[in-house]
């Protein structure tokens, strides 16, 4: 019946009314829920459809149905697609840094806390320290891939209305729980890629990811790694367990669900206090009046997963946007510099 049900967006549609309006409240509590707070460690309930779901909402828009548009898309997509659906790095997520850093014509300088920025000699000046020095950098082109609370303070004297725009972003805080075990110590067939939490399962955490069957090399031959999400809108306290705590109280549940028996012979736990921006409330509409202030500042990008998506796949895409968008706009310069040239020569 879902090709029937008219178009109805509204600004501001959050996904738990996206969903139960096109696809129905099962849907909802049985997929989406769980999409949402594991993948995003978001709320269905506050986070804004369009933002969240730019695809599916765009099909509805579109098409008028979403699954005549997946149908469409599927049809057209199998002519294009040349992507894996999911990628890792076997020697972590810092092999994508050091390989950018290794590409020719790239100076990287690590270390450097930027504090400030302004608005100088027709570029931007970036005020910072490096090993409790000061430093400073003249640019023409700045791109500012901070988290949105650190834009918004180095902004902060450039334009205080984008500054405050950003600083009224919300971040979730996250948590991993990384439990390494005997493979055999795990009754539970390890076939799929794990399992997402959804309101209803009544746990305390928000997915498990069978991160050694995604990525064999995540774990030495006979052992499994089994990684947890914690935290997030749903169960912020959560990170607020010692790690004892907060490994008893998961290994609790994983246990009957995954028929673990034995204890872990590796335990690591991450935390990140603001782990993921939050895309609530009338979230594009933020987004729109963030990118009218960025457009009156030359030369200022703004390239954080708080714009276009969390994933790594969205920041890859998006970087390289950015770094297009800046190429166009340098030829753009430097053809009418020469056109300037001539202009001037030929008088
Ligand atoms: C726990 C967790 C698990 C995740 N798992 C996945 C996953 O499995 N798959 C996936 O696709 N995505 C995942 N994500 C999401 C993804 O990793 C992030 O959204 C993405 O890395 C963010 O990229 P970014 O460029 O916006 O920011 P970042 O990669 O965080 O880069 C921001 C940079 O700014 C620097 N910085 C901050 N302040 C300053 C300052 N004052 N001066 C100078 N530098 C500064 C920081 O040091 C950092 O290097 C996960 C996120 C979390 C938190």
């Amino acid at each position: 019946a879902e090709p029937f049900i008219p178009r109805g967006a509204h600004t501001g549609e959050t996904v738990s009314q996206f969903i139960r309006r096109r696809l129905g409240q099962e849907v909802l509590d049985t997929a989406m829920d769980a999409f949402v707070s594991g993948t995003l460690a978001s709320d269905p309930d506050l986070a804004e459809a369009q933002s969240v779901l730019p695809r599916l909402t765009a099909l509805e828009q579109r098409y008028g149905s979403l699954t005549l548009g997946m149908f469409i898309n599927k049809v057209v997509k199998r002519r294009h697609a040349n992507t894996a659906d999911t990628f890792s790095f076997s020697g972590g997520m810092e092999q994508l840094a050091l390989a950018l850093a290794d590409t020719p014509g790239i100076t990287l300088r690590t270390g450097v806390q930027a504090n400030r920025i302004l608005q100088q000699h027709g570029g931007w000046s970036v005020r910072g320290s490096i090993g409790g020095q000061p430093t400073q950098t003249w640019t023409e082109h700045l791109v500012l891939g901070t988290p949105a609370d650190t834009s918004s303070q180095l902004l902060e004297d450039t334009d205080s209305t984008l500054s405050r725009l950003l600083a009224g972003i919300e971040y979730a805080p996250v948590g991993v729980l990384h439990l390494g075990m005997k493979s055999s110590n795990i009754r539970q067939q390890l076939d799929g890629t794990g399992f997402l939490v959804a309101k209803h399962n009544q746990l305390t955490f928000n997915g498990n990811l069978w991160m050694s069957t995604m990525f064999p090399h995540r774990a030495p031959p006979g052992k499994a790694l089994l990684s947890s999400y914690v935290g997030g809108v749903r169960h912020p306290d959560q990170l607020q367990q010692t790690d004892e705590e907060l490994t008893d109280n998961i290994l609790r549940s994983l246990r009957p669900l995954m028929k673990i028996t034995g204890e872990p012979d590796f335990v690591r736990i991450r935390r990140h206090a603001k782990g993921l921006p939050l895309y609530h409330g009338q979230y594009r509409a933020r987004l729109a009046q963030i990118a009218s202030h960025t457009n009156a500042l030359p030369g200022l990008q703004l390239c954080a997963n708080y714009i276009g998506g969390v994933s790594i796949r969205e920041r890859i895409f998006q970087g390289r946007m950015t770094a297009h968008a800046i190429a166009v706009q340098l030829q753009r310069e430097l053809a009418a510099r020469g056109r300037q040239r001539l202009l001037t020569t030929s008088h």
